[in-house]
């Protein structure tokens, strides 16, 4: 008897790129004894309706698009019971798959598929951002509004940075934001910053932004990033030297630390991402962690 997934995808994802995967995809789950239920979205917040809808009938949930299609079906699954929640298989078909990079999703198309279907579920970690369920990157300030007022395939914030950056120099006057900030476990600052992210991943806009071995998904915590104004051109240098994964010594610059919950205060409303994308416009951000919320098939048995 064949066994039964539900496989969403968005067909405009990375440049309709899918559409040259599809064959494939669809031929791996039938060589895998798969027959999908098959649903392509025509609209954003369509993966996540069907998610929620549908996913709780299934053992599995394939999702084929971008870092933004993971975290719809992940937002959809997340309001099943834990216990009704499917395996997610993710088949990354965006511009920058940072959360696939994370993962060690393979590259080719056939191994996606069969990675997706069969492959270890892997219990990690979801966010929630004034309720707003993310995967594993929310941020507000400099290089943030790039992600979602820019086109599809311009989607790289940290990489638009570097870009940036190559001009040095004309960033000093750069937009602060005044946070009152707040951990679970007792951290308080207050101080102007440039930059904030809540993050659980290695990569950020295709950049791995954090040190090696540094990372995990599954621990109940964030690695929060503080990107304090820079005073000088050589502060740009070590805040690029951290956001590019190398350690910080003796910068202040950046603060860099763990939390599993972590409240952002400010005196004017800020403009926050989620995966990405837009998330909303948030004078107090309330952020934590759902630890191994969700279970996402990696590689490992296939
Ligand atoms: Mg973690």
């Amino acid at each position: 008897m064949s066994k039964q997934l539900l496989f969403i995808y968005n067909p405009k994802a990375g440049r309709q790129r899918i559409r040259n995967m599809l064959s494939g995809v669809l031929e791996e789950f039938a060589a895998q004894g798969y027959e999908p239920t098959v649903h392509p979205t025509q609209e954003g917040g369509e993966a996540e309706r069907v998610a929620r809808d549908e996913g709780g009938s299934f053992a599995r949930v394939v999702c084929c698009g971008g870092d933004g299609t993971l975290n719809e079906v992940v937002s959809g699954l997340i309001g099943l019971p834990c216990q009704q929640r499917p395996v997610v298989g993710y088949i990354p078909a965006g511009s920058t798959n940072d959360f696939a990079r994370t993962l060690g999703l393979p590259r080719s198309v056939g191994q996606m598929a069969r990675t997706a279907c069969i492959g270890q579920p892997r219990a990690v970690d979801v966010g929630l951002a004034n309720q707003t369920p993310f995967v594993y990157v929310c941020a507000f300030g400099l290089f943030t509004d790039v992600a979602y007022s820019t086109p599809q395939n311009a989607k790289n914030s940290l990489g638009h940075l570097a870009y940036v950056l190559e001009g040095a120099g004309r960033l000093m006057n750069v937009p602060t934001y005044h946070m009152t900030i707040h951990t679970d476990d007792g951290r308080q600052l207050e101080e102007d910053f440039v930059f904030g992210m809540v993050s659980n991943t290695r990569s950020v806009g295709g950049v791995n932004c954090m040190p090696a071995d540094s990372v995990k998904l599954d621990d109940g915590l964030f690695e929060v990033t503080l990107v304090r104004p820079p005073r000088s051109p050589k502060d740009w240098q070590s805040i690029l030297a951290t956001l590019s994964g190398q350690e910080v010594s003796q910068e202040d610059a950046v603060i860099r630390f763990s939390a599993s919950r972590i409240t952002f205060r400010c005196d004017q409303p800020v403009s926050w991402t989620v995966d990405g994308e837009f998330g909303g416009e948030w004078q107090e951000a309330e952020i934590e962690n759902l630890p191994q919320a969700i279970r996402i098939a990696c590689p490992g048995n296939t």
